[in-house]
């Protein structure tokens, strides 16, 4: 089960619970049995799901909330912080500091991305002000070192490797000496993988580890790896000090789970994700945002850091005026539709909304979808300026609905099918009435306040 879809069968459990008109254990039961499922079809070890299930219902104790309390929410919420604490293993992982030499060993098994996450991630701080180096210390695959050049090369960062050495650990001390000298505080070094876990896999990693006194030592695992992903990560904590997973893939069929795992055997954050083999497919990885989106939440610090990045600056502050205003009008949906269908900009923005577009527009129903916003906006030109500019439900009374759908040549049950769609979609809207925008680079303050 890829993540998208571990996301959306999460979102039916809570939602199936949602619809009940008595939330009892049963309920809550086979609520959180479906989303255990669900998590155990993404690789997440069975162990982690267990206890997951167990601290919710010692959270969620039914008897014991009050009459009045939704018990929805706190569940939903204890589900939340349950997912949140999976993936967080309660400490930061070592950040290096601009102009401070430091120097980050990359270890994982062959063709997990590897190689070309250190550049990834060399590229990503070289364009933050970094002055990154690569060093290949890996001597085990033929090749590695023409892979490193090449992307080093094309991302301008300073390289250093051999074709004819053959010590791991000789190459690593190297290097590593000559980009200090250099003043570079990013030296990052990538180190040999193999097909399977094995003694000189490890061994090696150690020497280099302990010849060049890394300051962080990142693991990279694919995300493909399946319930494997456990014994993996345990098995390379234990010969190095990981400090930091970078879960590579994420983009493919990836059954992303297996990052959880990963977590919770290096005791480690996952810093950073790969999305693709391009240098810039790479996402700095938080843990609320990424459990919102599995949680059918909605990513709206990443939503916000969407608008600043696609929306063209002169289209920003309308957009965010109607946002922070929250009244949202059957003609913003007109224009929201009008976007999503051309999916332009500011329908990436609102990809990020998984409610707002994924029901819309679900993958793989595309062509259906589009047929329908498109019968939507048919009957939405049948709308007056009044109808169309009001953010009153009580507006569409009966003859007015009548006379959309003759205008429109549709049935009344579209009509209102397509009202519905409307309510649903100001209900999303209204979350984000009041909400102070922020300037690029302000948005922790308001994950926090929108995850609050
Ligand atoms: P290494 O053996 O661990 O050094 O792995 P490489 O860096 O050579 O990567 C193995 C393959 O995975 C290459 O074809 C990469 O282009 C590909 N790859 C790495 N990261 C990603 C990613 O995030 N997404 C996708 N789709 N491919 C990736």
């Amino acid at each position: 089960m890829v993540l998208g879809e571990l996301g959306g069968t999460i979102s039916r459990a809570l939602q199936q619970m949602s619809n009940a008109t008595i939330i009892d254990e049963k309920v809550l039961n086979e609520c959180l049995n479906e989303i255990s499922r669900a998590l155990l079809q993404s690789d997440v070890q069975f162990k982690l799901v267990r206890d997951m299930q167990t601290n919710i219902k010692k959270i969620v104790n039914l008897d014991d909330l009050a009459v009045g309390h939704n018990k929805r929410k706190i569940i939903q919420q204890a589900i939340f912080n349950e997912l949140c604490k999976m993936l967080d293993p309660g400490k930061p992982s070592f950040t290096p500091k601009k102009g401070k030499t430091c120097v980050v060993m990359f270890v994982g098994l062959q063709g997990s991305g590897k190689t070309t996450t250190c550049t990834k991630y060399a590229y990503y701080h070289q364009k933050k002000g970094w002055k990154p180096a690569l060093v290949c210390a890996d001597t085990f695959r033929a090749g590695a070192f023409d892979q490193l050049k090449q992307n080093a090369t094309k991302a301008k960062i300073p390289f250093y490797g051999s074709y004819t050495e053959s010590d791991p650990v000789k190459i690593a001390v190297e290097g590593v000496e000559r980009f200090k000298k250099e003043n570079c505080d990013l030296i990052i070094v990538d180190t040999s993988g193999r097909h399977k876990q094995e003694a000189a896999l490890f061994e090696e990693m150690r020497q280099v580890s302990e010849a060049t006194k890394p300051d962080l030592v990142i693991f990279v695992m694919d995300s493909s790896i399946g319930q494997a992903a456990f014994d993996q990560a345990q098995a390379f904590k234990q010969s190095v000090a990981v400090g930091a997973v970078i879960v590579t893939k994420m983009d493919g069929h990836a059954k992303g789970g297996g990052a959880l795992s990963a977590v919770a055997a290096t005791k480690s954050p996952v810093i950073f994700i790969g999305t693709g083999e391009h240098m810039d497919e790479f996402e700095v990885f938080d843990v609320k945002p990424f459990v919102s989106r599995l949680l059918g939440m909605g990513d709206l610090s990443g939503f916000m850091d969407k608008i600043h990045e696609v929306v063209p600056m002169d289209q920003q502050p309308e957009l965010l005026q109607k946002l922070s205003e929250g009244n949202f009008t059957l003609r913003i949906m007109y224009e929201q539709f009008q976007n999503i269908l051309k999916m332009g900009p500011i329908g990436q923005v609102f990809s990020m909304l998984p409610r707002f577009s994924a029901e819309l527009m679900p993958k793989g129903r595309e062509k259906e979808s589009q047929a329908k916003i498109k019968r939507y906006m048919t009957m939405m030109d049948s709308m007056t300026n009044e109808e169309l500019d009001s953010s009153n439900p009580k507006l569409m009374n009966d003859s007015r609905i009548l006379r959309i759908a003759r205008g429109s040549g549709r049935p009344v049950r579209e009509v209102m099918e397509m009202l519905e769609e409307y309510k649903r979609l100001a209900k999303i809207w209204s979350k984000m009435k009041g909400l102070k925008i922020p300037k690029k680079g302000e948005m922790s303050a308001l994950s926090r306040n929108m995850n609050a």
